[in-house]
């Protein structure tokens, strides 16, 4: 790598007009931010950062990468000199971190600098010194190979920049931000991060993304994280292949400090991918609470366009939604749930999603209302899944047992989250407390589910399973009848037509702020299907409070959400056994569509040890 180096040279007058120019230097955190991507381009396997008060007084940046040739140090204080771009062409398909030729020179614009390198196969390094923006050569000096460049007091000369610099602490945070960002981008390189003296950051440079993460958010949480993948292209030559560590659904956080996107190794900040994220935990997590998440997607240089943002940290796909609907796979497949068929997918992805066992459908639950269901017990699934021995379920964000956040203690020792998948043990219903929970007991100890909630989690996934299919559940009514609308429920009802048929609703339009409704959703409760118009109103009224999901899964949800038994409906045994056997057979039985607990679960060891009896064996 270090003999085939281009040349340093000026970018032609063309190529440096088409950059997306912008003031690259704005605060200790651009410094490093450019000089770490210059270490990281020359291939650097291990790099220092220090910074002092922030990086105001002093930073350096020490990597062991190529070097510079003693004849081209001074030309890299050119404006627009770079080794990594020669034509307008190359600006299409960039392949290294830096590319304008302009950080060092902004750099040296902005504070004094110090800067001395050496190639591998050279025997003595050089160095330079830039005072009052002139470039001094220096000439020979020992040192390793590789590279170090020193910036101190930065916009000394800049009262008016100075002033918006932040407090040191401040501006330390987002110096480590940005070598945490590189840190997860790059696993096999070795980062350090000393500020004032203090380590604060150390990643081993391993290659493995989950040491990384281990570096920056603790090894219980990387412990935690499971990987996914995606790998799609088409047949035009459009691709992105997509690595994740997920955290499960019982691991959020309040914000989104923990969701980290990477983009051909660029730390690169997108709401729309982190909404892919988001989504891929559409009704498992709570609301307004974040996952914890490293993504990392690779794309054909041509297919993204990293020259849109002065600091590089947005970049353009040009396949926005193919790369979405990977990154949104890749999650899904980490945290162990069903793909979903997601109504952003072009056809083609479609069909990848479909690919879902049909298993997926749980028994219908004959409820009291509904004396014309059948009354035989839906077909039992999952019968003999092992009782996993864990005291917590997936998602039991309930207050009752188990703190949130709180690691689970697998009987081994080892913490583990269960996975979604993990099914439920076969369990016995022992009655209903308050006409609102289900006490069962399970191959390993009592389980206290949630009526309403365990209900809504399986007519949601047997809507979603339906829809999977292409399969529609409907009523239809003897009679058809004029739901009349106030103009918001109009509105909302037909900016969700799709979405209304899928689930069972079969409307006509009237002329006027009306519908008429010749069928309804099969699932839907007795006193909805006794009055169809009403139920319709209340449909769209609840649709419309119903913030947290998005698209289908919104219009799914809420079905569920109506059409479920409530709290303080009375269940008789083989109600409560029917909804325990469907419940068992759903792909993600532990939270409700909305991501609440479906149920708590005491272990019998947990049980023991709440009575202070000596431990049993098995
Ligand atoms: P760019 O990175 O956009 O090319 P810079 O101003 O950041 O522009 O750097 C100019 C040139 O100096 C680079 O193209 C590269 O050849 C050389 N360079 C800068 N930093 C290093 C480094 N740490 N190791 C090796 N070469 C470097
Ligand atoms: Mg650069």
């Amino acid at each position: 790598m270090v003999s085939a180096r281009p040349r340093i040279q000026l970018l032609p007058p063309e190529v440096a007009a088409r950059i997306a120019a912008g003031e690259v230097i704005e605060r200790p955190a651009s410094v490093v931010k450019e000089l770490l991507e210059n270490a990281l381009d020359a291939g650097a396997g291990r790099i220092e950062v220090e910074v002092d008060a922030g990086g105001i007084d002093r930073i350096r940046v020490l990597d062991d990468g190529c070097g510079i040739p003693p004849d081209q140090v001074v030309d890299a204080f050119e404006r627009h000199a770079t080794s990594k771009l020669r034509s307008e062409h190359d600006l299409y398909a960039v392949r290294t971190l830096g590319f304008r030729g302009e950080a060092l020179a902004a750099i040296a614009a902005a504070a004094d600098v110090d800067l001395t390198t050496r190639p591998a196969a050279d025997d003595a390094a050089s160095t330079v010194r830039v005072r009052d923006g002139r470039v001094q050569h220096h000439g020979a000096a020992g040192s390793a190979a590789g590279t170090s460049i020193e910036a101190r007091d930065l916009f000394a000369a800049l009262p008016a920049r100075r002033r918006f610099l932040r407090a040191p602490r401040s501006e330390a945070r987002a110096v480590a931000q940005v070598v945490t960002d590189y840190a997860l981008a790059y696993p096999e390189v070795a980062f350090r991060l000393t500020s004032d003296g203090r380590t604060v950051l150390q990643s081993p440079g391993t290659g493995d993304p989950r040491d990384a993460v281990a570096a920056v958010h603790g090894a219980e949480i990387a412990s935690l994280l499971r990987a996914g993948h995606a790998d799609r292209a088409d047949e035009e030559g459009v691709a992105a292949e997509v690595s994740v560590l997920a955290g499960p659904p019982s691991l959020h956080r309040a914000n989104r400090g923990y969701l980290h996107l990477v983009a051909n190794g660029r730390a690169i900040q997108s709401r729309s991918l982190a909404h892919a994220i988001e989504q891929a935990y559409a009704g498992l997590m709570p609301a307004g609470r974040h996952p914890v998440a490293l993504v990392r997607i690779t794309v054909p240089p041509d297919q993204v366009d990293v020259n849109v943002h002065p600091t590089k940290a947005e970049v353009r796909f040009r396949h926005e939604r193919f790369v979405w609907s990977a990154v949104h796979a890749a999650v899904r497949d980490a945290i162990g749930a069903a793909p979903v068929a997601d109504y952003r997918l072009s056809p083609s992805d479609t069909d990848r999603s479909l690919s879902v066992p049909a298993s997926t459908e749980a028994g219908a639950i004959p409820l009291p209302w509904d004396p014309g269901a059948s009354s035989s017990p839906p077909a039992a699934v999952g019968i003999d899944a092992p009782a996993s021995g864990r005291e917590v379920i997936a998602g039991a964000q309930g207050r009752g047992f188990v703190r949130p956040d709180e690691p689970i203690d697998d009987d081994d020792g080892r913490e583990e989250a269960p996975s979604l998948r993990d099914r439920l043990p076969a369990l016995r219903p022992m009655g209903q407390v308050d006409l609102t929970y289900i006490v069962a007991e399970g191959a390993d100890g009592m389980y206290l589910v949630d009526q309403h909630a365990a209900h809504e989690r399986v007519l949601y996934e047997q809507v979603l399973g339906r829809r999977q299919r292409g399969e529609q559940a409907s009523q239809p009514l003897l009679e058809a009848v004029v739901a009349s609308l106030t103009p918001s429920q109009a509105s909302l009802a037909a900016s969700v037509a799709d979405g209304l048929a899928m689930i069972g609703w079969v409307l006509d339009e009237t002329d006027g702020a009306a519908l008429i409704v010749r069928a309804v959703p099969a699932d839907l409760r007795g006193p909805d299907r006794a009055d169809p118009a009403r139920g319709l109103r209340e449909y769209l009224d609840r649709l419309e409070a119903e913030e947290r999901l998005t698209g289908p899964d919104r219009v799914a949800a809420t079905l569920a959400c109506r059409a479920a038994v409530m709290a303080g409906d009375r269940l008789d045994a083989e109600q409560q056994r029917a909804l325990l056997v469907a419940l068992e057979g759903c792909e993600t039985p532990h939270s409700c569509p909305h991501g609440r607990p479906t149920m708590l679960h005491l272990s019998r060891a947990s049980l023991d040890r709440s009575f202070g009896r000596p431990e049993r064996s098995r």
